[in-house]
């Protein structure tokens, strides 16, 4: 609990005591509509990261992060290491957003929908309720000597700890590997999945130590979202805040009405349920992840006392300082026709983003092959990559310009595997006639049957002198 008063603010995140030593948090549970609508959407968000590895779609997932070889499926859409320029612009929009959302909202994802404070806080911290008891009561058994009782208590915790995280980290890998290589690992010899077996157990230690021990200082040491806070809230941004113009001077309450009061009764219930362990009435601070526990603890109180709900709630600086609604900043702006613009152009990529990609060029050496009297022909080498669910005999053909396409090999096509890269060489053959330049400009269009899938440029180098 802190006992900082006003005047004397603390120079230390509120995890660590003078002497360095970490300060467990036993954060009392919530009560009330906000913590109501968190467990609610929580419950939401477990259903859909634990069932979103198993919906595949056409034989496809519908997500996978792949990043061992650099395949992504969104929404059962594959990117490629060559769409890596559309990721990479999915990826600035994604930070333009989180700027713009924060500077409006502040850490409403935070307590709302990070997966480290939805599982700690809606998941593990009531496992620990359920199996230690109360906040109270977990602070006893802390000072306890060990006992029995404790240690089976502890052992209990602990192994359901693991489990969950063990769970958590099978649905993590699913994320990356894919439902069914993952149930090869688990089903099948364990010398023939040694690298996935190992990186199970990695992942259950991390998220184990993360939420058994680690716990809130995911958020207030490590988390870089958590470090940007001072340089993306101004005092527009909506906080939870405490309105210190209502509630200041604080006292202890008394039946006694006096003028001079404010609506603080001093009661650290705001304190008691924050699970970072800070006091909200000392202002924005860093570790406040926006988890709205201490408005539902402050709202009892008001309600018990007969005032008015809110003395803590969503507000901006400005807004408790001056009584002003929340404004849409200039900053806002400006980030809202920044994210508009990649938007579009995200957009547009995607809309435009082709199934097939090749890249053609002539083989490296080569000069020009006359052909009889009058024809001549260029060597050339084509890749390709195929991002559909289905194999492609792709043909080649000269677009525009009289002449052919020999594909050397059995047949007059290139077999690109579904999902697979593919790679030829050909001659493109062209009457003497209608070279008038050392570099004739071409277009080559690529089909699949009848239908154009693409439509690459390239060069034929002829015998002419420009
Ligand atoms: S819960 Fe409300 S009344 Fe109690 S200390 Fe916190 S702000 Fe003051
Ligand atoms: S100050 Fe309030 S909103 Fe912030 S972390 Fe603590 S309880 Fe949650």
């Amino acid at each position: 609990m802190s006992t900082e008063k006003s005047g004397s603010f603390r120079d230390r995140i509120a995890t660590v005591d003078a002497s360095g030593k970490r300060k467990w948090i036993f954060a009392q549970k919530p009560k009330g509509k906000w913590y109501s609508a968190r467990t609610y959407i929580s419950w939401f968000f477990f259903i859909l990261f634990f069932s979103l590895p198993f919906i595949y779609v056409q034989g496809r997932p519908l997500f996978l992060f792949d990043v061992t070889q650099a395949r992504f499926i969104i929404f059962g859409k594959v990117f490629w290491p060559q769409d890596f320029f559309i990721f990479g612009l999915a990826m600035i929009t994604f930070i333009v957003f989180i700027i713009l959302f924060t500077a409006a909202f502040g850490r409403l994802f935070c307590g709302w929908v990070c997966p480290q404070t939805i599982f700690m806080e809606m998941f593990f911290r009531k496992i620990e309720y359920l199996i230690e008891g109360s906040a109270a009561e977990q602070r006893l058994q802390a000072k306890a000597p060990w006992t029995g009782k404790k240690l089976f208590k502890k052992t209990a915790k602990h192994t359901v700890f693991f489990l969950i995280s063990f769970i958590i980290a099978n649905t993590f890998l699913a994320y990356i590997i894919g439902i069914k290589e993952l149930g090869k690992i688990i089903t099948e010899p364990v010398h023939e999945h040694v690298g996935g077996l190992f990186s199970i157990v990695i992942f259950s230690g991390v998220f184990y130590a993360v939420y058994a021990f680690f716990r809130e200082q995911a958020c207030t040491v490590v988390c870089p979202y958590g470090r940007l806070q001072g340089v993306l809230l101004d005092r527009n941004s909506m906080i939870v805040a405490y309105d210190h113009k209502r509630g200041e001077p604080r006292s202890k309450f008394t039946k006694k009405e006096t003028i001079d009061r404010g609506d603080c009764i001093d009661c650290f219930q705001c304190v008691k349920v924050c699970p970072t362990g800070i006091d909200i009435r000392n202002g924005t601070q860093m570790e406040c992840v926006g988890c709205t526990a201490c408005i539902d603890a402050c709202d009892a109180i008001m309600e018990k006392i007969n005032k008015p709900l809110g003395l803590i709630r969503y507000a901006s600086e400005n807004g408790i300082e001056n009584r002003e609604p929340l404004k849409y900043t200039g900053r806002m702006k400006l980030y809202t026709v920044l994210l508009s613009i990649l938007l579009i152009i995200l957009g547009f990529l995607l809309f435009t983003r082709k199934d097939v990609d090749a890249t053609i060029m002539r083989t490296p050496g080569m000069l020009y092959q006359q052909r009889g009297a009058d024809s001549i022909s260029n060597l050339y080498n084509i890749k390709v990559a195929n991002k559909t669910i289905n194999s492609i005999p792709l043909q080649l053909k000269l677009e525009g310009v009289s002449g052919k396409i020999e594909i050397i090999g059995e047949h007059n096509s290139i077999a690109v595997k579904e999902e697979g890269q593919g790679a030829g060489t050909f001659f493109i053959v062209l009457p003497a006639n209608i070279i008038h330049t050392r570099k004739l400009p071409l277009h080559i269009g690529l089909y699949n049957g009848h239908e154009k899938v693409d439509e690459i440029s390239t060069n034929f180098l002829g015998p002419l002198a420009e």
